[in-house]
């Protein structure tokens, strides 16, 4: 028999399957995906339940979908069977003319009058290059629909027990590229960013951690701030590492640690210690309530 009383944290990372028939849409308006469009849609980070309901829609409906590398093969897994399914696998670091092979495949499969789904992580528009993408097919008359998605950087954060704001910590957060057109960091003001945004967040900055860190210190920030990065974040492999601006480099190569990953630097990566829910339901106790120090309750004032 069930209990009936409530259990907020299981102990052990309980699931349950849902049948595949139960994965249709809520009664509701959605949009119809026409032949001839082509519609960006982010898969969010990782875990397949953190795709969008429009890009469920979407997935049901598209003769062809064209995926990242990023993209959990079990989200293409809820896909109309009949579809076609074409990897686009662009990883960090390859020269940009492969992104516009992928840019005229989309509007062949478009003008051939295929409803296409271009599939991207996260959201399309954040590091994505989902607004050239848009730009390209709108300049050769291709019809677009945009569909947000859930971004590493927030999405990752949260999975983490790291909240992107928070009124103890900062005003402000900064998404930032470790990884620039050039494949460095040269295009990006790190000492502006360091002095101007208590919490950075950064994407395809694994390769570059030891500059950036260097950089973010050189502009006065201590070596003692705190620092975590994700690597996988939302999905079972999920990795964290919780270091500092000194030893970041240092510790994510002596835990193997492997893009992808977001790094989040600031003292919202401290917050984990008290929001770290993943451990919680994992059977583990939160290792400080208040690591902010702060002394009072966190909705106080
Ligand atoms: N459009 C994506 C970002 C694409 S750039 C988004 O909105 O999330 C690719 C970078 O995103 C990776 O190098 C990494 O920094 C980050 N990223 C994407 N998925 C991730 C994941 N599951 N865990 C950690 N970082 C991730």
């Amino acid at each position: 028999m069930n209990s009936t009383k409530p259990r907020l944290f299981p102990t052990g990372f309980e699931v349950h399957k849902t049948p595949m028939t139960t994965l249709s849409l809520p009664p509701g308006d959605w949009p119809t995906m026409e032949p001839g469009w082509v519609w960006l849609c982010g898969a969010g980070p990782g875990d397949p339940g953190l795709l969008t309901l429009h890009g469920l829609n979407a997935l049901g409906q598209a003769d062809v979908i064209v995926h990242d590398a990023l993209v959990d093969p079990r989200i293409l897994d809820w896909a109309n069977p009949a579809a076609e399914r074409i990897h686009a696998g662009k990883r960090g670091g390859k020269p940009s003319a492969k992104q516009r092979d992928i840019s005229l495949q989309l509007i062949d499969l478009a003008r051939a009058g295929k409803r296409v789904l271009r599939l991207k992580g996260g959201d399309p528009f954040v590091f994505g290059r989902g607004g050239e993408e848009g730009q390209t097919l709108v300049q050769h008359g291709v019809p677009i629909r945009i569909i947000p998605g859930i971004t590493a950087g927030i999405g990752g954060l949260a999975y983490a027990g790291i909240p992107v704001t928070h009124r103890d910590v900062n005003q402000a957060v900064t998404f930032v590229t470790g990884h620039d057109r050039t494949g460095g960091t040269t295009a990006v003001d790190w000492a502006s960013i360091a002095r101007g945004s208590q919490v950075i967040v950064i994407y395809m900055g694994m390769s570059n951690l030891a500059e950036i860190c260097a950089d973010i210190m050189a502009a006065g920030r201590s070596g003692d701030e705190p620092v975590a990065i994700l690597a996988h974040a939302t999905l079972p492999e999920q990795q964290v590492l919780e270091t500092t601006l000194a030893k970041a480099a240092e510790d994510a190569a002596k835990a193997s640690l492997a893009a992808p990953a977001v790094i989040c630097i600031g003292r919202a990566a401290l917050l984990r210690q008290a929001l770290d829910w993943q451990s919680l339901a994992m059977g583990r106790e939160l290792r400080d309530l208040d690591p902010l120090g702060i002394g009072r309750p966190a909705e106080d004032g």
